[in-house]
């Protein structure tokens, strides 16, 4: 065996823990067949390379890898050179672009319009996780089955990779259009079925008119991919125009996405604080740290206005450890004004946030210098619906150093009794929507919040409510046995400084 070995050696072209490209497919076998096999083969092939054996377990992989990434560059470069796309045979996005060109020529010169439609199947990541990337082929197949019939052969139908087709109707009219729009969304809706799996799938759609909504290719597709998204906001299976005011919309989006990334270094941040009050003495007992991005051209801007952008751009993480730093600093400045009680500043957190392990570092070390009881986060319950087992892990830990837990908007999502005894939570806030059920009169009219508070009591867990604005509101609450409000009632969310001078104003 060792002199076939040695041959086979001798042909690759090896130097020091590398090979050649071109070798990487016989190395890999020939390593992989001594290893199996034979054990003197192996200890020649480490003793001939100079190498231990962690050494080549190490090199197999790393040259494993490279061939991996190196198929699927040729891959790419053959699908490139491919005019169709090799899963389904129809148009892909190289001979799509070509056929564009040939129409907006053929169009400006014949003053016709086109309608480009841009297509992205909903949740057909859930699918190809769910079923595996096999079946979503099947499936992506079908779709094609389905919908290539429907079409002139004057029209154009591509792929562009993944989920997303192209299809082209030329010479149309907005009249006609229409009917076609909702011809192929409902062609989605009837059901699907693929290797005895039958499912519901739909496609959101976006929709541009040559000329009106650009004059090439590139612009076509980037704006009905802009109308695409827009089909999606508005909650998928359907269609949707691009419009002018969704480019504005989208390119506003675009800017505040690109400013987010200066504005941690930049300080444009800041929290505003709204005071939580006891119901039984009425005093104030910490509050509500809540965040505000001072944008230099938009002006002061809510949350509303930029968390969920920066969830979905990753800053949240970032912002977020800036929450709680300043949340620690605040409190260490709290407890230099020696108040008599003991105060407390509640952080929000995001789902995002409790994904990543580091949050756990970051947490203790937004605990130096207070005691952790002063730190309260408030987790919405919509974080329950996704990997609770690592958010529960995660929670747990946090508890254990002392800080307390807080669901928010208690009611609103998922919620239910499941979550609130499988949870670490020391607290729940009954969501603002709630608040805004209590009766003016003093009807005897049973409403949930009877039952919320009723289920936090028997789990001994601590009740807040907010959006408290009626002095009947607090009335009822306190009767019912809430334990602490926040709300315009009292105060609206106000600055550091105006906090700190409420503070020392109460504890005179
Ligand atoms: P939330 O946690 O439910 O916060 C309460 C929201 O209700 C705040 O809005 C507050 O200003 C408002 N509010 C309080 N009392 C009343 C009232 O009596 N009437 C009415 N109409 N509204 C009241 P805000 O400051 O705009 O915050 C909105 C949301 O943004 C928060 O909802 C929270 O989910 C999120 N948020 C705020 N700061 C942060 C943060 O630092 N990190 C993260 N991840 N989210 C944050
Ligand atoms: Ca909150
Ligand atoms: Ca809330």
């Amino acid at each position: 065996m060792h002199r076939l070995l040695r041959r086979q050696l001798k042909k690759i072209n090896y130097t020091k823990g590398d090979v050649l490209e071109k070798d990487f497919k016989i190395f890999l076998d020939l390593v992989e067949k001594a290893y199996r096999d034979d054990d003197e083969d192996r200890e020649f092939l480490e003793h001939t390379l100079e190498v231990s054996s962690k050494e080549m377990h190490d090199l197999y992989e790393e040259l494993e890898k490279k061939s991996r990434s190196k198929l699927a560059q040729s891959e790419a470069r053959f699908r490139a050179l491919a005019k169709h796309d090799t899963l389904t045979g129809i148009s892909n996005r190289f001979s799509l672009e070509e056929e564009l060109s040939r129409l907006i020529s053929t169009s400006r010169r014949t003053k016709t319009q086109f309608a480009l439609l841009f297509l992205d199947l909903d949740h057909f990541k859930n699918i190809n996780d769910s079923l595996g990337h096999d079946f979503g082929d099947k499936l992506l197949k079908e779709v094609v089955n389905r919908v290539a019939p429907k079409l002139r052969k004057e029209d154009i139908f591509a792929r562009l990779g993944g989920d997303e087709f192209v299809i082209v109707l030329t010479n149309i009219d907005e009249t006609k259009l229409s009917i076609i729009l909702e011809k192929i969304i409902s062609l989605f809706r009837k059901h699907w079925e693929v290797d005895g799996h039958v499912l519901n799938i739909s496609t959101s759609i976006g929709v541009v008119l040559y000329p009106k909504d650009g004059n090439e290719a590139s612009e076509l597709l980037k704006n009905a991919d802009i109308a695409m998204y827009r089909a999606k906001e508005l909650g998928r299976d359907k269609f949707s125009f691009f419009t002018q005011e969704l480019n504005e919309r989208i390119a506003y989006e675009i800017q505040l996405e690109e400013d987010m990334f200066h504005a941690l270094k930049r300080a444009e941040f800041e929290l505003h604080f709204q005071p939580k009050i006891e119901a039984l003495s009425g005093k104030i007992v910490g509050a509500e740290a809540l965040i505000r991005w001072n944008h230099p051209k938009f002006g002061f801007l809510l949350p509303h206005q930029f968390i969920e952008l920066a969830e979905d751009h990753g800053y949240i993480i970032k912002i977020g450890e800036w929450v709680l730093s300043e949340a620690n600093r605040v409190i260490k400045s709290i407890n230099a004004l020696n108040l008599s009680n003991e105060m407390h500043i509640a952080v929000n957190v995001s789902l995002k946030q409790l994904q990543v392990s580091e949050f756990y570092n970051i947490v203790q070390r937004a605990l130096v210098g207070i005691k952790p009881s002063q730190l309260i986060i408030e987790i919405t319950e919509s974080v329950m619906a996704e990997d609770i087992d690592f958010a529960l892990h995660l929670l747990q830990k946090i508890q254990k150093l002392g800080v307390k837990i807080s669901m928010d908007d208690f009611g609103t999502g998922y919620s239910s009794l499941a979550y609130l005894t499988k949870l670490p939570i020391d607290s729940i806030k009954i969501d603002k929507s709630f608040v805004d059920e209590i009766p003016k009169d003093e009807s005897n009219k049973k409403i949930l919040i009877d039952t919320i508070i009723a289920m936090a009591n028997t789990l001994d867990k601590c009740v807040i409510a907010e959006g408290v604005e009626h002095p009947y509101q607090r009335k009822y609450l306190q009767k019912k046995g809430c334990n602490y409000f926040q709300g315009y009632l009292f105060s609206k969310p106000i600055d550091e400084q105006n906090y700190m001078e409420l503070l020392m104003k109460e504890s005179l």
